[in-house]
């Protein structure tokens, strides 16, 4: 059978279509559509993706052989429809040859332009066009991107200078010129030369003068450039197999460097930035697409209305805009109206915002490429919605069209934008809590607070938190730390708080004791400005203005079309009543996970906390828990409330008791004075409590069960506060969760204090409150015998921090030592403690399930480490049948969109 490898488009015609994107590419394949709804585009071809394959399987010159008739043929089409000919040195037309592989694959492959001069054909172009300026720059810069793309000059080491900007420079050095487009004629017709030189000098080759032979080189070159080291890895990372190949589109070359009735740009048919329904973009008369990117001239304004707004933000009067930079609407009426319909005939046929390229060439329009846009989280929602109010797209498409990751620029304060532009990056770390967040450097918490009390906006800079540093976090603008991954404790504690935070800045070195902070060599002092970016972990020297969130009536629509079709719900992992709070505006439906621990920090909870760590005995913890009691129950107080009708989830006790005591002399000065004893018997009972390993130490569970009698204290915290509010007519639900078990005993005597302390106190309160009690899976061994635990708690909830740690055997609180190595060379594709490990940890979780559901049937199972709140985990969380994700309240949205795609995409 004859096998079709190239498809012909042009003058309204083509051989491929919209729906071909993966024989055509998606480049190619649009093309073939836009030609079909009549949209000008000069006329060309594309070669097939399958072509791709063959081209590795059976070599180049027996693929050039089974190509070489269609090709041909192809071009000659091209030839009849511009009426121009390939080679010719009178009437010459020229080629661009471009990749397309079906996915977009951004600056992976090469694009060749002005295919087909040489030293004849360039006599042509100046005959043609009467332009010899614009004819040898075109020479130049082929010979220049035919010997970078197609014959290997381009270096491979980046620090390497291009051989063809060394023999630029040089030339312009000699004529003692600095910009390129201040070169005459004689300077371009001694770049060609020199050119080509180098060219013969490197590979012992002569620059091809066949017209065919380089467009032969050029559609190989694209195939190659398939299985380069670059577009290679990019694959991998993305997922995007080998064997998909790439397509190749060969096309006339038009012009808009060809006078002033010539011009080139770029257009949106919607506001990328907002989603504004308005047709918008920018031009240049007499310029090659380069141009616009290079910065040399300012682009204007396509539309009159976006001109205007223009140059106010630019402070140019009427009469300078008119003159110097007016819009296309009124410098070429005819053409900006043809460019218009066909915008808004692109966006009605694709049924979404489209970006466009346009060339202009003598009064005649030609479009270049269209594509899907991209845009900003607000103009992602806001397109969405409008054209679902359109009539445009269906639900189910207006949910899917949303990236959950973006609606976090939705939530959290931004840098002003301009103000960016003139912000000096001091260094990068890990974007651990997005937002912006400018303020004054305090080096440690109580600083924060009082300085924030003092209307100071601070940026607490640490090399790593602990809980002990909570206020500080919660009075900061933002927090910065030197050590720690995307799992350490300020990148939780601050995700959860919504707080913008940049953790494991490694380049950073923070000096306590005089209260400095070096980077690069720059040393700032405390009160010094700096802003941090948590979105990228850009940090920046001074102040750099932020401006708040914008969120839009679209986005609460959005989220009520994610309950319709969602089946996971959403909880949020909450510690306070204001978070509870936060969270339930961003539509969580309860509390995934409650971490106690927290709580403890504040003055007299803290005193009473390290009173019952110092007691050596049953009786002296008991006492310094009886002291705890009202506090405890007051915290939970409060966010059963906030939580009202809504179940909560509350974890007992979980660090490990050396997290709640000073280790620096002075602080343990403190607590001896507040616990009247001696410093040394305080520093005695800290190096007691000092343990090698301390993630797998004495913590979790292991602590309820050497002390039952504080998950008694708790119980009776939970319970009695749930019976107040029950009492006051609320409708609290609580939970409560043993964390850390791996053999099922540990949950039962836990179990048994929890359910004898309850019926105690219902029998004293004379009222009884309906609970669960159900564990968290987070050690292996959990859920390997996840049928045996589920015999007895009546839920999971999987706390895939520690299952992560645990799985992979990588401390959560030392892989930032690592993980940018692991990341460059790609042993790892990404951090397993940001993104749920689906073929490791994600088998332990779905395996739990089954097991855990096979003894109890309606065993409710949830997440609470911080993958629930990442879409791809979210989504994964749906497939192995999950009831919930728990996650920060600032992720609640995105969780909500992830868990209503994946129920749509089923
Ligand atoms: C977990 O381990 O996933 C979890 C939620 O608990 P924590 O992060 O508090 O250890
Ligand atoms: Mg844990």
């Amino acid at each position: 059978m004859d096998v079709k490898r190239v498809y012909t488009f042009g003058n309204g015609k083509a051989e491929g279509k919209a729906d071909m994107r993966n024989l055509l590419g998606g480049k190619g394949a649009n093309l073939a559509e836009m030609n079909l709804i009549g949209v000008p585009v000069p006329p060309g071809f594309t070669i097939t993706t399958d072509v791709c394959n063959e081209y590795f399987d059976k070599g180049r010159d027996e693929v050039v052989e089974l190509l070489k008739g269609d090709v041909e043929r192809a071009v000659k089409h091209i030839e009849t429809l511009m009426n121009s000919k390939f080679g010719d040195s009178s009437n010459p037309l020229l080629l661009s040859v471009r990749s397309g592989a079906r996915a977009s694959m951004p600056g992976m492959m090469d694009t060749i332009l002005n295919l087909g001069l040489n030293d004849n054909v360039v006599e042509g172009l100046v005959k043609k066009t009467g332009n010899e300026r614009f004819a040898y720059d075109s020479y130049r810069r082929f010979v220049q991107m035919y010997g970078d793309v197609v014959l290997g000059m381009k270096p491979s080491n980046k620090e390497d200078i291009d051989p063809f900007e060394a023999i630029i420079m040089d030339v312009k050095a000699k004529r003692g010129v600095k910009l390129d487009n201040e070169m005459n004629v004689d300077d371009l017709k001694t770049l060609v030369v020199r050119f080509k030189e180098a060219i013969k000098k490197q590979t012992g080759k002569d620059f091809p003068t066949d017209p065919m032979d380089q467009l032969w080189g050029a559609i190989c070159s694209v195939f190659d450039s398939w299985m380069n080291e670059r577009a290679i890895l990019y694959r991998k990372m993305e997922g995007i197999p080998a064997e998909w190949g790439t397509a190749v589109s060969v096309m006339a070359m038009v012009f808009g460097n060809m006078g002033n009735t010539s011009a080139t740009g770029v257009c949106f048919s919607r506001d990328a930035a907002t989603g504004r329904n308005r047709f918008n973009g920018e031009y240049l008369v007499n310029a090659q697409g380069e141009d616009v990117v290079a910065g040399i001239r300012t682009p204007q304004q396509i539309t009159k209305e976006g001109s205007i707004k223009w140059a106010k933000q630019q402070n140019i009067s009427e009469e300078i805009r008119k003159s110097n930079y007016p819009s296309m609407e009124e410098t070429m009426p005819e053409i900006y109206e043809q460019l218009f319909n066909i915008q808004h005939k692109l966006e009605k046929h694709y049924h979404d915002m489209q970006d466009m390229e346009f060339t202009v060439q003598e009064g005649k329009l030609w479009f270049l490429q269209t594509r899907n846009g991209k845009r900003t989280g607000t103009a992602m929602v806001k397109i969405a919605m409008d054209l679902l109010h359109e009539g445009e797209i269906d639900e189910k498409t207006a949910l899917k069209r949303c990236e959950p990751n973006k609606l976090d620029e939705l939530l959290h304060p931004v840098f002003d934008k301009l103000a960016l532009g003139t912000a000096k990056v001091l260094t990068r770390g890990l974007p651990a809590s997005p937002g912006a967040a400018s303020g004054q450097i305090v080096f440690f918490a109580d600083d924060a607070v009082k300085w924030h009390e003092a209307g100071h906006q601070v940026v607490m800079v640490r090399m790593e938190t602990s809980p002990e540093d909570l206020a500080g976090m919660s009075a900061a603008e933002g927090i910065l730390t030197a050590r720690g991954g995307m799992t350490s404790h300020a990148a939780v504690v601050a995700r959860g708080m919504g707080k913008c935070c940049v953790s494991g800045a490694g380049a950073i070195n923070v000096n306590y004791k005089d209260r400095t902070v070096e980077i690069d060599g720059i040393v700032l002092h405390e009160g010094d400005y700096i802003s941090i970016n948590g979105s990228t972990g850009e940090i920046y020297q001074g102040e750099v203005e932020t401006r708040p969130a914008e969120v839009t009536g679209d986005f609460a629509e959005l989220m009520k079309l994610c309950d319709k079709y969602t089946k996971l719900v959403v909880r949020t992992n909450a510690d306070t009543p204001h978070d509870s709070e936060v969270a339930r505006n961003f539509g969580a439906v309860g509390i995934g996970l409650c971490r106690t621990e927290h709580m403890f920090f504040e003055n007299e909870k803290i005193k009473a906390m390290r009173e019952m760590i110092l007691a050596d005995t049953q009786d002296g913890r008991e006492n310094a828990l009886e002291k705890l009691l009202p506090y405890q129950k007051q915290d939970f107080y409060g966010i059963l409330k906030a939580m009202d009708g809504y179940p909560v989830n509350i974890r007992l006790l979980d660090p490990p008791l050396h997290e709640f005591v000073p280790h620096d002399l002075a602080g343990q000065e403190v607590m001896a004075k507040d616990m009247g004893v001696s410093v040394q018997q305080i520093q005695k009972r800290v190096n007691s409590l000092s343990e090698a390993n301390p993630m797998l130490g004495h913590r979790g569970c292991r602590l309820g069960n050497t002390y039952p009698e504080i998950t008694a204290m708790q119980t009776k915290a939970i319970l009695g506060a749930a019976i107040q509010l029950k009492k006051e007519g609320y409708d609290p639900r609580p939970e409560i969760m043993v964390p850390l078990i791996g053999i099922v005993k540990e949950f039962d005597v836990q179990e048994k204090v929890i359910r004898d302390t309850a019926k105690q106190l219902f029998e004293e309160e004379g009222i009884e409150i309906p609970f669960h009690v159900g564990t968290m899976i987070e050690i292996p061994r959990a859920a390997l015998t996840a049928d045996l635990i589920a015999e007895r708690a009546e839920y999971f909830s999987f706390g895939t921090n520690d299952l992560t740690q645990m799985t992979y055997g990588y401390s959560r609180d030392d892989i930032a030592g690592f993980l940018p190595v692991y990341l460059e060379q790609k042993i790892l594709k990404v951090d397993p403690f940001q993104v749920l490990d689906q073929d490791g940890v994600g088998q332990l979780i779905k395996m739990a399930v089954e097991k855990g559901r096979s003894t109890r049937k309606n065993l409710t199972c949830g997440i609470c480490g911080e993958h629930g709140g990442e879409p791809t985990s979210v989504k994964f969380c749906h497939k192995v049948g999950l009831d919930y994700v728990s996650c920060s309240p600032f992720r609640v949205p995105i969780a909500r969109l992830a868990a209503a795609q994946a129920a749509v995409e089923e």
